[in-house]
């Protein structure tokens, strides 16, 4: 069963003396007043529950002490049992009706319109009522029910919204280096068990890698973990591709010479979120594999030459790729090589030595600062202490997280006896956080999504 397989997964990874990010991580979780990430827990938790992904949601009951309308402010305030206190902005409220006419039961969906709701609204009446939930009457006299778990989760407070972000996004990392015991997996019970598939994706999500291991050794075997997910990511090397020595190779990637850290296709303005390698044949001799975290890469880079941070989060560098496979192409992008968000938080690295276009669009004075940048970076990824190297067995297959992780390998000697051969496919964040979200349901009950359906059971 997959409890021994997730057994695998956790140990290996967390059962090292916590690291500064470790350390750091449980500071913030500490302040937001989260539970604590998996990974911060200690070899004893770790033995108690197994796993990332066993580990069940916390279920509390809130129930409401006394709710009140702040007529002035146009809020609702919400006493809760346990002490706490949350406010609700009238506007929301109303816009949030889950009633049948302003919600689409079946879809989920918001049926009221913005042009109908009035955002300065009062509120006639609020009261608990003895089943426990809030209800309201409008100045129409439309009325409004919300169940108590419904609004806690929603509570607008700084700590309540960061644990719901943390749920639904899952952006706590789990930084590594060269010292990183790759998290495994079995093929096949990732492919049949809910288990084992959570496990799977929660390690995908914070370590960034997982290798699976069992599959059969020939092709056909990415597009059925693809299929596991939803569908996969077509470019233009096809649904899959194959990484093999050929001849008037369209790609570096189809040679036997080394590739340097790169992650994938930063010729699209928007790159494969996540990538499956599948080993149907090795090399006799060459052709491990290596990756490096590039999110700790760019924060150590951050750490010891912010200008240089700050060059690689601010300019934009053209990229290239033309050729023909699945069909003919001719592609031009422009990426930051680190890319950040609104807060300056690391969200995606786009680098790829091979398809760095000639093209530099930058006046003459922030070309050299760009190269010392550069350079910077991948000094940083190119030390023993941050590569990870391992070598794939027929039927092994690695899955990455390609906005994070810089993947390449070590060349090898070809022969026709022994051809090595990899197939590839592409996904994105997008669908596999959606599988993510719908095994974690499965797994462990309703707790993580059940707000979002309960007012299906509800008679209104
Ligand atoms: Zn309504």
């Amino acid at each position: 069963m997959w409890m021994s397989t997730l057994a695998r997964f956790a140990r290996p990874v967390f059962q090292r003396s916590p690291s500064p990010v470790v350390c750091k991580a449980m500071k913030a979780c500490r302040r937001m007043e989260l539970p604590a990430p998996s990974f911060c827990m200690t070899p004893v938790h770790i033995r108690r529950h197994q796993t990332l992904g066993s580990a069940p949601m916390p279920v509390a009951a809130h129930s409401m002490r006394h709710v009140r309308a702040l007529d002035e402010e146009r809020l609702m305030a919400v006493e809760w049992e346990d002490g706490g206190q949350s406010l609700y902005p009238f506007t929301w409220l109303r816009d949030n009706c889950q009633c049948p006419r302003c919600t689409l039961q079946s879809a989920e969906a918001r049926l009221l319109l913005m042009a109908d709701l009035d955002i300065h609204t009062g509120m006639d009446s609020v009261e608990v009522t003895k089943d426990g939930k809030v209800s309201i009457v409008w100045p129409d006299q439309h009325m409004s029910v919300f169940d108590a778990e419904w609004l806690k989760k929603r509570c607008f407070s700084d700590a309540a919204r960061q644990a719901m972000q943390e749920e639904l996004f899952l952006n706590e990392r789990y930084y590594w280096d060269a010292t990183l015991h790759i998290p495994q997996a079995d093929f096949q019970e990732v492919l049949h068990d809910d288990g084992a598939a959570l496990a799977w994706l929660l390690a995908l999500r914070r370590v960034g890698i997982v290798h699976l291991k069992g599959a059969p050794a020939e092709q056909g075997q990415v597009a059925r973990l693809a299929e596991r997910i939803g569908y996969l990511r077509l470019t233009f090397y096809g649904h899959t591709w194959q990484v093999q020595d050929k001849s008037m190779a369209n790609n570096v990637a189809y040679t036997s010479g080394k590739l340097s850290l790169h992650t994938d296709y930063p010729a699209l303005h928007f790159a494969p979120g996540v990538q499956f390698l599948h080993c149907i044949n090795q090399a006799k001799e060459g052709g491990e594999s290596e990756a490096v975290d590039g999110f700790h890469m760019a924060e150590q880079l951050q750490r010891e030459d912010p200008e240089a941070f700050r060059t690689l989060t601010s300019l934009h560098v053209d990229f290239t790729d033309t050729g023909t496979d699945y069909c003919d192409f001719m592609l031009q992008s422009k990426n930051r090589i680190i890319d950040v968000d609104s807060e300056g938080k690391v969200t995606r690295i786009n680098y790829n030595n091979a398809t760095r276009d000639s093209v530099l669009d930058l006046p003459l004075h922030q070309v050299q600062p760009f190269y010392r940048a550069l350079r910077a970076y991948v000094d940083i990824m190119n030390r023993p202490e941050n590569v990870v190297t391992y070598t794939m067995k027929p039927g092994d297959i690695v899955t990455f997280d390609n906005w994070r992780l810089l993947h390449g390998r070590k060349s090898y000697i070809s022969r026709p006896d022994r051809l090595r051969h990899l197939e590839g496919a592409y996904l994105d964040w997008d669908e596999v956080m959606s599988r993510l979200r719908i095994v974690r349901r499965n797994v462990h009950g309703d707790a993580w999504a059940s707000d979002k359906r309960s007012h299906l059971h509800r008679k209104t």
